[in-house]
């Protein structure tokens, strides 16, 4: 992702997203890049009130939600998924979009 789209995100995110666990605002340095693609990135967010840590999907793709909170569920669904991936991204891409 290009500096500008990330700092958008992240600018937005800031804005919008207040700490799921007691309401504050985040700071910049509050807030972590996880990992990005060419539209979208995932970010953790520490709150400097309570120390509880948010993660949180967003993305500049015009036809999905700007930002979304990722649950503990999502995390725990995630981290199932990567032990149980065999590594074919092609194969998993086929199954999960089948419009590209
Ligand atoms: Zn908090």
């Amino acid at each position: 992702m290009r500096f500008d789209k990330l700092k958008h995100l992240v600018q937005h995110l800031k804005q919008t997203l207040p700490c799921t666990h007691c309401d504050k605002k985040f700071l910049y340095k509050n807030i972590k890049v996880i990992i990005t693609t060419e539209d979208e990135g995932i970010f953790s967010l520490e709150c400097s009130k309570c120390g509880y840590v948010t993660m949180a999907n967003a993305g500049i793709h015009p036809d999905r939600k700007h930002n979304s909170v990722i649950s503990k569920r999502d995390v725990n669904e995630m981290e199932d998924f990567l032990e149980s991936f065999n590594g074919d991204f092609k194969q998993l891409f086929k199954s999960s979009n089948p419009k590209k």
